[in-house]
């Protein structure tokens, strides 16, 4: 059998009718099924990682927090509570929790030296050690103290920074800090957090 567009509404609304006729509340069993996902996960509040319009997110994880167990992300949705979102996400912010259980999701840091065809991991100590030592360099080498005029400018140019939109104001008022102690004038983000 192959039921029509209109038999199917036509099943549905007897199958309501009745539901109602014999005293049956679907709702507190379909509030059931939806509680039931998430009733002992751990709700995390964060930010959509995808674009600047930086959508609040509800991860769900699940594992009881002890040291040899490993949360276990379930469920991501929109927070309703977010000013900026309301609940909603986009179908891109939709699809998150396939970001965050992916195989291919980079957890480490990795280089990939001068010449190589491929990244390679790198400890997070030898990763922040080779950054500042590169920083350090490029900014002896490279810093203006003067323009071509004489004017005093202090700036280095050599040294770009770029962040993403789940970074907040106080990181972002740190990062800029850093910066321009450091001289460095391209600063761009695009958080709205
Ligand atoms: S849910 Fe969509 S619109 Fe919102 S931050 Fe993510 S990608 Fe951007």
């Amino acid at each position: 059998m192959h039921p029509s567009r209109r038999d199917f509404l036509k099943i549905g609304t007897i199958g309501g009718l009745a539901a109602s006729v014999l005293g049956f509340d679907l709702a507190p069993a379909y509030a059931q099924l939806r509680t039931l996902k998430i009733a002992r996960a751990t709700e995390t509040r964060s930010t959509c990682p995808y674009c600047s319009v930086s959508c609040g997110v509800l991860i769900y994880s699940i594992g009881d927090k002890a040291k040899n167990v490993t949360p276990q992300v379930i469920h991501v949705e929109g927070d309703p509570d977010h000013p900026i979102n309301r609940g909603t996400l986009c179908p891109k912010g939709a699809s998150l929790e396939q970001d965050i259980l992916n195989e291919r999701r980079i957890t480490k840091p990795q280089v990939r030296r001068p010449g190589s065809d491929h990244w390679e991991d790198i400890g997070w100590d030898d990763a922040m050690n080779e950054i500042a030592q590169r920083v350090k360099k490029t900014r002896d080498a490279t810093f203006i103290e003067k323009d071509a005029a004489g004017h005093s400018v202090n700036r280095l140019e050599s040294i770009a920074w770029t962040g993403g939109c789940t970074d907040t104001n106080e990181f972002n008022y740190l990062v800029v800090k850093a910066m321009r102690s450091l001289g460095v004038v391209h600063l761009e983000n695009q958080a709205r957090v």
